[in-house]
C-alpha cells in the first residue's frame, strides 16, 4: 500500500510502501545509533521509556493508522486486529495507530472501528496455517474423519 507516492523506493520497485516506513529493517535502521537491536529490543526499551524507541514506535503507529484508515475507508469493519511482533508493544503502537485512523476513516454512523491486539500473539500464523491444513485434510478425507 503506498503511504507517499514520492517516499523511498520499495522492494518491489514501487515509491513510499507501508513497507518502507514501518518494515523492521527500517524501524531497526532509524536507530542506528543505539546500536545492535532487534525489534523486541525497541520494543522493551520503549516500555522502559527510551525516547528514541518510543518515537520510531509512535511514527510506525501513525503510518499504521493512515494505511489501515484507507482500508476501512473501502471495506467499513467494525474492528482492525493487529498482529505480528510489532504489536507486541501495545498502546505505544495502538494508540497513535487509533488516533490516525480515527482522524482519517469517513464518517459513519458506527464510528471509526476499534483497534485491539490479537490474541493469539506470535502464534497466529502458524495456527492459522494449521487450521487451513485440517480443514484441507478433513475435506480430502486425508483424517479419515466423518463427520
Ligand atoms: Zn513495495
Amino acid at each position: 500500500m503506498t503511504i507517499d507516492e514520492n517516499g523511498p523506493i520499495c522492494r518491489c520497485g514501487n515509491r513510499g510502501c507501508l513497507e518502507t516506513f514501518v518494515g523492521s529493517t527500517v524501524l531497526l535502521g532509524m536507530l542506528a545509533g543505539h546500536g545492535h537491536m532487534s525489534l523486541a529490543d525497541i520494543i522493551t526499551q520503549a516500555e522502559q521509556g527510551d525516547p528514541g524507541c518510543r518515537r520510531v514506535l509512535y511514527d510506525a503507529g501513525q503510518y499504521l493508522g493512515v494505511a489501515t484508515a484507507n482500508l476501512c475507508n473501502l471495506v467499513d469493519p467494525e474492528i482492525v486486529v493487529v498482529g505480528g511482533q510489532l504489536a507486541e508493544a501495545g498502546e505505544i503502537l495502538l494508540g497513535p495507530m487509533r488516533t490516525a485512523l480515527e482522524q482519517r476513516t469517513l464518517p459513519s454512523a458506527q464510528g471509526p472501528p476499534a483497534v485491539v491486539p490479537a490474541a493469539l500473539g506470535a502464534w497466529a500464523e502458524c495456527r492459522g496455517a494449521l487450521s487451513v491444513a485440517l480443514d484441507l485434510a478433513r475435506a480430502n478425507g486425508a483424517l479419515g474423519v466423518t463427520v
